[in-house]
């Protein structure tokens, strides 16, 4: 379902408009789009709530103190992410380190994860 985000030149008022499918979305934008709040039509596309819910880390171009920082922040949800976008082929290959790295993004308490996968983790 085509779902958009709107602010309004008028007034400011932010709308997100839902549409059932695209042409119906069409037809919107045919008859004009109008805000919901003064009725103007000055309506401003803004970027899909989807695409920005997740700001996130770019890691693969973070320099090695950032990183440091990341793994002694102690955010495993993190730590996770940064090894899966670092780690790429030789980490990634490596099922234990995959299983941690994968445990880690979703959630689970590294030092949980760590008894269970055995003290030659670290
Ligand atoms: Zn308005």
């Amino acid at each position: 379902m085509p779902v958009y985000d709107y602010r309004c030149n008028s007034c400011g008022q932010r709308s997100a408009l839902f549409y059932k499918n695209y042409a119906d979305y069409d037809r919107a934008r045919t008859e004009g789009l109008r805000c919901p709040n003064c009725g103007s039509t000055e309506m401003t596309r803004l970027i899909s709530r989807v695409a920005v819910a997740k700001p996130g880390r770019d890691y693969a171009n973070m320099s090695s103190d950032e990183m440091l920082s990341v793994l002694e922040g102690g955010d495993g949800r993190e730590v996770g992410e940064m090894m899966q976008q670092m780690g790429q082929d030789e980490v990634m290959s490596d099922p234990v380190t995959r299983e941690v790295t994968e445990r880690l993004i979703k959630g689970d308490n590294p030092e949980k994860i760590e008894k269970d996968m055995g003290s030659d983790l670290v």
